[in-house]
């Protein structure tokens, strides 16, 4: 063996070495996104009704459209809720609901299959509602608890609070948000009363009375959670064309799809 082919044995292993240390250190961040299998996401919309909420849902599929080719992953959306299917999520690793909900038993149905053979889901605003003319009683425990109970009028900013920086989906986020207008949502009960949901942001009470036709005083108001018992994320901002004006909200907007794609977040 000559000495050339040791040399380029001990650069090899030391190649091998690197790449195992960096993979060991979830060094995948060091790896380019590009470099990882894409993802594929489907958003589900409405382009009917409250135009503040198609307005949300036009920005959010510009924003996550553009996302994908930035950190490789496919991102498509669709009017049509009966592509709520076995078949053609057969797929795809992350639903979006954006300001719109299943139509029929059958959608809820194919969605309960999926989020219970562990596919992912992302929803906002008005996706969430639920009261009790809504006769749906797993999406209600899907999302921890919570029932909706009232809201602010009119959107208006507020201030939201980081409870758990740690978490992947908060990264990169000072302790607050300055969150642009949105009409925010109360819930009781609360999705924080059960144990299997983490908060990860919260209305913070100095925003109190927060509204000026409808008001809300007081309350533990969560913003964004996570029921751990899926792989899910609900948020609460999505009325208005001002959502995406705050990059640092955008980056919780990124994290939050990066991390349901299974992807580390930057
Ligand atoms: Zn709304």
């Amino acid at each position: 063996m000559g000495g050339g082919t040791l040399i380029r044995f001990g650069l090899r292993a030391a190649v091998i070495a690197v790449m195992a240390l960096a993979v060991w250190s979830g060094g995948a961040a060091a790896q380019s996104a590009t470099a990882q299998a894409p993802f594929h996401v489907v958003a589900f919309w409405t382009d009917k009704g409250e135009p503040d909420h198609i307005a949300f849902a036009k920005q959010a599929i510009a924003f996550y459209t553009e996302l994908g080719k930035k950190q490789n992953f496919e991102f498509s959306s669709t009017l049509n809720w009966d592509d709520l299917n076995a078949v053609r999520l057969e797929d795809v690793q992350v639903v979006v609901w954006l300001n719109d909900f299943p139509h029929n038993a059958a959608q809820r149905a194919a969605f309960e299959e999926y989020m219970t053979h562990g596919g992912a889901w992302l929803g906002f605003h008005v996706s969430a509602y639920n009261d009790e003319s809504t006769g749906w009683p797993w999406f209600v425990k899907f999302l921890g608890g919570a029932v909706f109970y009232g809201n602010n009028w009119p959107p208006l900013p507020a201030l939201l609070d980081v409870d758990a920086p740690s978490d992947p989906v908060a990264k990169g986020l000072a302790k607050t948000v300055n969150s642009p207008s949105n009409e925010w949502y109360i819930w009781k009960p609360s999705p924080r009363a059960n144990p299997d949901v983490k908060v990860l942001l919260t209305l913070d009470p100095k925003n109190y009375p927060i509204g000026l036709k409808d008001t809300i005083t007081a309350g533990d108001l969560p913003v964004v959670w996570t029921n751990t018992k899926f792989h899910m994320i609900y948020m609460n901002m999505g009325h208005g064309d001002k959502i995406f004006d705050s990059a640092e909200q955008n980056r919780l907007f990124e994290n939050a799809l990066l991390w349901l794609g299974g992807r580390a977040t930057p």
